[in-house]
Formats: structure tokens, sequence, C-alpha cells
């Protein structure tokens, strides 16, 4: 059958902070065979998306948009001790943590109700309560845009950084990723350190948390904080938390007494950027239908008809003022396409 393309495609309900933007063309292959077809005999530029939970389109895009839809899960290896799981990219990522924790794959219960796809979770290294991805990842297929050759990246060719990867510098709108392989424990190994997780678990009294219980207080702390994009439009973090040498960390506190910091390694720490963003002020402020949330700081959202202009003037305000006052700057973390063109830039 052949592949279905749209054209003037609205993609409102596909990105979580529902920017109304038009796609030029619109596909979404379900297996390999399509998604090399379409390679191989549409024209570009094309464009990938996944749940469009991390993405603030600006503009309507001028290409095709690729949207995976494979939805393959299968066990490949097992020991006594481990299992590797390939998740095809078009799974949902809670779906695969969701699955996982069934089963008792321990690794990725941390990472539960993070939005998206899971061809997306490599490209910003996702993470959360002390797990990031790279800290199971063995290795991902992707097909060149170009070719349709399909290339295997293992951990190492990933270069994984906190909310980073190869595929947000050298191999940027290169590749699609079709299928992500995890290696997961199968003996009983939780992270429950991250302080809002080991407090929620003390406060409840639980003593020896299962996978389960991890996976639950993971997905309450979560929904208690933070806005659920149906109901509020988002796109979760909009910065990156900055990171500084502990140098750099201690002038900083001469001017701001309480500076919070998470340790990175021996030299560096990390600056909540949430804190900073509150402490200026924006923590509920409002520039029109754009806003910072009220419960997390970190969070822009749309109230309803923001534009692309008005987050973006407002994610401005923020970094300047954070700026003036501790001279950090907020990088984001939220992907821009054709930032540089963007109304208002
Ligand atoms: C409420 C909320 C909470 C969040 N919490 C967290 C959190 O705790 N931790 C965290 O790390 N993130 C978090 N995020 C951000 C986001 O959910 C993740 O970054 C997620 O992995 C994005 O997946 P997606 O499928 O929506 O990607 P999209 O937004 O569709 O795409 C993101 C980028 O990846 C590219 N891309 C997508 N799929 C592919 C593919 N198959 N191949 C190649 N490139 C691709 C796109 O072109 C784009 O550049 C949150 C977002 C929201 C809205």
């Amino acid at each position: 059958m052949p592949v279905d393309i749209q054209h003037n495609v609205c993609l409102k309900a596909l990105n979580t902070l529902a920017m109304p933007v038009k796609a030029k063309s619109f596909v979404a292959p379900r297996n390999l065979d399509e998604l090399k077809e379409i390679i191989q005999h549409e024209t570009g530029p094309f464009f990938i998306l996944g749940g469009g939970s991390n993405c603030l389109f600006a503009h309507d895009i001028d290409a095709l948009v690729i949207h995976p839809q494979i939805f393959d899960m299968r066990v490949l290896e097992e020991t006594p001790q481990e299992v590797l799981v390939e998740f095809g990219a078009g799974v949902p990522w809670h779906e695969a943590v969701t699955y996982c924790v069934k089963e008792q794959f321990y690794g990725i219960e941390n990472l539960a109700l993070i939005p998206g796809l899971v061809g997306a979770a490599p490209i910003q290294n996702i993470g959360a309560y002390g797990v990031e991805l790279c800290d199971v990842f063995h290795s991902l297929d992707a097909m060149d845009i170009k070719t349709g050759e399909l290339v295997q990246f293992n951990r190492d060719a990933c270069h994984f950084g906190y909310r980073d990867s190869v595929f947000k510098h050298e191999a940027k709108g290169l590749y699609c990723i079709t299928a992500v392989r995890l290696c997961l424990s199968k003996t009983p190994a939780l992270k429950t350190r991250y302080r809002t997780l080991d407090e929620y678990l003390q406060t409840h009294h639980i003593i020896n948390p299962t996978i389960d219980d991890v996976f639950c207080a993971v997905m309450n702390i979560r929904q208690s904080k933070l806005p659920d994009p149906k109901k509020l439009a988002n796109a979760g973090s909009f910065f990156k938390n900055p990171i500084v040498t502990r140098e750099v960390y201690e002038t900083l506190k001469e001017h701001a007494q309480h500076l919070p910091q998470f340790s990175v390694d021996q030299q560096r720490v990390k600056i909540p950027a949430a804190w900073l963003i509150e402490q200026c002020g924006f923590k509920g402020y409002r520039l029109g239908d754009a806003g910072v949330h009220t419960e997390q700081a970190l969070v822009i959202v749309n109230h309803g008809q923001a534009s692309a202009k008005d987050i973006l003037a407002l994610s401005k305000l923020i970094q300047t003022q954070v700026y003036e006052r501790f001279g950090l700057h907020l990088e984001p973390e939220v992907n821009i396409p054709n930032l540089e063109t963007a109304p208002g830039v």
C-alpha cells in the first residue's frame, strides 16, 4: 500500500505548546520499509516529529514532516541478571516505562510520565529524578535521511551529556531514529536518592520500595508539580539548568546566599534554573497568554492563544533578567526549529 502523504496539515494537536502551525506535508510511516520509501522517493527537506513535547514551532513547517509510528516492543536477549529490550521509535515513552515496570525490568521507572515518543528520548538524553536515559542506553538504529541507509549508534557514538547528544550537534537533522535498545537489570536496582523522591518515600513510610513504589511515587510527584499539557499547553522545562564551576558558584553565592546547587562532578555544580527564575519574580507571571507556571517556574505555558512570538518574548525577558541579576545565561532546552527567522527575534 502506498504511503499516505497529506498536505497543509495543522500540527496544533501534535505539539504540546499547541502552536497552530501547518506542515507543508505530513506522513506517518508504520515501518522501516515505508520510512525508506519516503526518504528515497520524496523530495526533502524532512522534519522528524515525535510527540511534539519538546518543540516550540515559531513558523509553519516548510518541509515534509515525518511522524514515525513504529510500535514494535521486544526482548532481544536475556540473562538471569539483565535484559536487552528494543522499542520502536513510535512507542510512547511512558508506555515503554510501564511495560518495563510490569515485567520488573529495572532502570527507567524514575523516567515515568515523560511525554513524547521513544525515538526522541536519545535526542536530549531525557532525564528525571536522578536517572538519565544514557544510564541504561545500549544502542539505537537511525535511518540516514539522505540515503535511507540504516545506521547503528552505540552509547559512545551518541555523545550523551546533560540534555544533550550528538543529535543536537554534528548529527542534527541527519537521521530519523527508528529503534532504541535499553539494557535493564532483572535484579532490584532502584535509584531513590534524588531529594524529592527520597522525601516522598519517607513521608509515605515506604522503607524498602519496590519498582512499583518508585514508579507510582514519580508519577504522583510529577502530577502534583507539572502541568498536564492536555489541560494547560506547555513543553516541560523551557530552559536547561546552568552548569558552572564550583569557583563560579562560590562567587555567585556571595551575592545570593541561598543559591542552591546539585553536584555534577568534583569541579562543577548545576544551579536550578527554576530557582533563578523564581528569584526574578516570574512565578505565575503572564505576558498576554504566555505565562510562567504557578508551581514550577521552569515551565512556560500557553494559557490559550499565545503565539510563538509571545512565548519567545517571555523567554527572552526571563533570560535577560536572570542574566542581569545572576550573570548566568539560560539556554533553552526546548527545540525551536529555524529560531533565526522566528518572529520578534
Ligand atoms: C509536561 C512535560 C514534562 C516533561 N518532562 C521532562 C523530563 O522530566 N525530562 C526530560 O528530559 N524531558 C521532559 N520533557 C520534554 C520532552 O517530553 C522530552 O524531551 C521528550 O523526549 C520529547 O519527545 P517527543 O517525542 O515529544 O519529541 P519532539 O518534541 O517531537 O521532538 C524533539 C526533537 O527531537 C527530534 N526528533 C523527534 N523524534 C525523532 C526521531 N525519531 N528521530 C530523530 N529526531 C527526532 C525532533 O525533530 C525535535 O528536534 C517534558 C515535556 C513536557 C511537556
